[in-house]
This record gives C-alpha cells, structure tokens and sequence, in this order.
C-alpha cells in the first residue's frame, strides 16, 4: 500500500547534496588516515524518514540502510527501492520482534545479549537461512545501553560463534555522548583496538570484517580511527521529526 505522501522538493534536493557531501568526507577521511579507497560505507539511517527520501539517496547511488524500529520498516519496505540496497536491523531488538524481522533484513547489527543471539539464530535457522550478525559493544560502560562489556566479549564471542543460524561479521558501538571530539576518538580508538585483537585470534566460524561506528556528529572521526561502516540519519535527511 502507498502512502500518499506530500513531498517537499527542497528536501529532496537538500537530501542529494547531502549524500554526495558526507560519502566525500567519508572518502578523504579514509585517504587521510592512509586507508584504501572505499574501506569506509555509508549506512543511511532511515528511522522516522518517509520513503521518497530514502529512495532520493538509492536512486544517488547508496546501497545500504538501517532501519531501528521493525513496525515501521515492515511498514514501508515495499515503496523503497531496494533491489540493490542492503538493509540492516540497527537499534535495540526484542526477542519477541526477532521472528517478525529475520525474514527481511540482510542483517542484524545489534545483537547485545546471548538471548537475543539465540533467538535470531533459532528463527533463522527455521528459515534454512544463517543470517550475519554484529555484536553490539558497550564501549562506555553506561547502565542505560546494551550490548557487551569489552571483559565479557570474547568469552560471549566464543560462545555465539557456536550457534547454527547466525554468523558473527564484527562490532557495532554507540560510544556515550562527549562533548569533545577527542573523547569521542578515544572511545573509537578503544574499539578499533579491540576489533584488531578479536580479528587476530583467527576464531573459527566468525569473520571479523566490519566496525559500525560514527554517527552524523562523529563519522568523519570514526572513520580516521578505523570504521567500516558509518550510520548516519540526521545529517543526510534533516532532523528526526518524531510523531
Ligand atoms: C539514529 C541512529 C543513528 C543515526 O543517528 P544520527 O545522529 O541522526 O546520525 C545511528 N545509529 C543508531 C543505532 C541509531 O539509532
């Protein structure tokens, strides 16, 4: 079903000069920080933005989005054009949604608890399918966040590497929010590190190959302290309006 949607023509074309302006910064972030050229992507975070303008920045050429909320993705899946675009479960996942959403999604990048892995790896499964995974690390610590403490990853790692029906490709983290940049690129560098030392254990059945870090007021700092994967949303479609 479409919505019937009011489009603003500014927006759109806002929304272009957007994308075009943040994959450049991305690319002189990466040739800067004297790393191959394109070893950074960018995630469009779609939460809250109605389809026309996700499909504006597809249409430019972006072939990777992350959705939060799986009500409103299934919602409006069918008006995006994403024969060629990836989309990512990104935010926080009840174990109870996780049977809703393994179907439609290439991946899910928030996995912060051996529940939720065990969940996603038994819907999977059902569906003779072995979904790629994240692991959600909670760099800073913060009580309000999920994800793994850096002392319990590896032996959680080791764990859900073991299950049939998902397959580890790396680490997410939402860093707390610093009012410095440098206390950002800290966080970032914290992370980088650990995503190194996993990587060189050569654990079997996981591929440590993708670090999701930054976010529009950071990206430019993650990708220089080594993301492979930057998830922007206010920065590419404007601020979230919240209905
Ligand atoms: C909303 C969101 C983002 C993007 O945030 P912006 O600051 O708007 O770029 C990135 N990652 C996650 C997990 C989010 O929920």
């Amino acid at each position: 079903m479409m919505e019937n949607i009011l489009i603003d023509e500014a927006r759109m074309h806002q929304v272009k000069e957007n994308y075009f302006r943040i994959q450049n910064k991305i690319e002189e972030a990466t040739l800067r920080s004297g790393r191959v050229a394109g070893s950074a992507r960018l995630m469009a975070v779609t939460k809250t933005v109605k389809a026309p303008y996700i499909n504006q920045v597809i249409d430019a050429g972006l072939d990777l989005i992350g959705e939060n909320r799986v009500q409103e993705f299934l919602a409006k899946k069918e008006a995006l054009h994403l024969s060629h675009c990836e989309k990512h479960l990104i935010g926080h996942l009840q174990t109870n949604k996780v049977k809703q959403i393994v179907p439609h999604v290439d991946m899910i990048d928030s996995v912060g608890s051996l529940k939720l892995a065990k969940e996603i790896a038994c819907c999977a499964k059902a569906l003779n399918r072995c979904l790629p995974v994240l692991l959600e690390v909670n760099i800073g610590e913060e009580e309000s966040k999920s994800g793994f403490f850096l002392d319990e990853l590896p032996e959680r790692l080791a764990e859900i590497s073991t299950f049939d029906g998902l397959f580890v490709r790396g680490l997410m983290t939402i860093p707390p929010i610093c009012d410095r940049i440098e206390e950002s690129r800290a966080y970032f560098l914290k992370m980088q590190q650990t995503f190194i030392d996993i990587g060189s254990k050569n654990i079997d059945n996981i591929d440590m190959s993708i670090l999701s870090m930054g976010m529009s007021g950071d990206f430019v700092c993650a990708v220089e302290a080594g993301s492979t994967m930057v998830r922007v949303g206010s920065a590419l479609f404007g601020a979230r309006a919240y209905l």
